[in-house]
């Protein structure tokens, strides 16, 4: 089963997993080189970031102008609307019970705002990803 089945199919399977994983995940600390990317940036060397990662490490380190080709697992996204959500909240609510955690404009599910395998044409409101 790969990522995008168990979250299209079963989207309540992909947050079970994720609980058990989202604490270890969210407490990540940058490392040197986001510092030191992020130190260029201060400086003016640099005119943005431009990463594959999906855990938001740049944006602690302090760099300012990210560019996310595969999105952010600090956000979810709402498959019907594309109404963005901190991750931190749907997370919260998926560990109080409410699993899938639901859009509360649309109730269409949220889905980390990160490309999974297989997909690459979602879009937030008003902007491509
Ligand atoms: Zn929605």
């Amino acid at each position: 089963m790969t990522l995008r089945s168990i979250n299209l199919v079963d989207p309540t399977r992909y947050y079970s997993y994720s609980l058990e994983l989202y604490p270890t995940r969210r407490s990540a600390k940058p490392n040197p080189a986001h510092y030191l990317l992020a130190e260029l940036d201060r400086k003016g060397f640099l005119k943005g970031v431009i990463t594959q990662n999906v855990d938001g490490l740049h944006q602690d380190a302090g760099s300012k102008n990210i560019y996310e080709l595969h999105g952010s697992l600090r956000q979810a996204i709402c498959l019907e609307c594309g109404l963005l959500y901190a991750m931190d909240e749907v997370m919260k609510r998926a560990g109080n019970g409410e699993n899938p955690p639901l859009c509360r404009e649309c109730e269409g599910v949220l889905k980390p705002n990160a490309v999974f395998l297989g997909n690459c044409s979602l879009k937030a409101r008003g902007q491509s990803l």
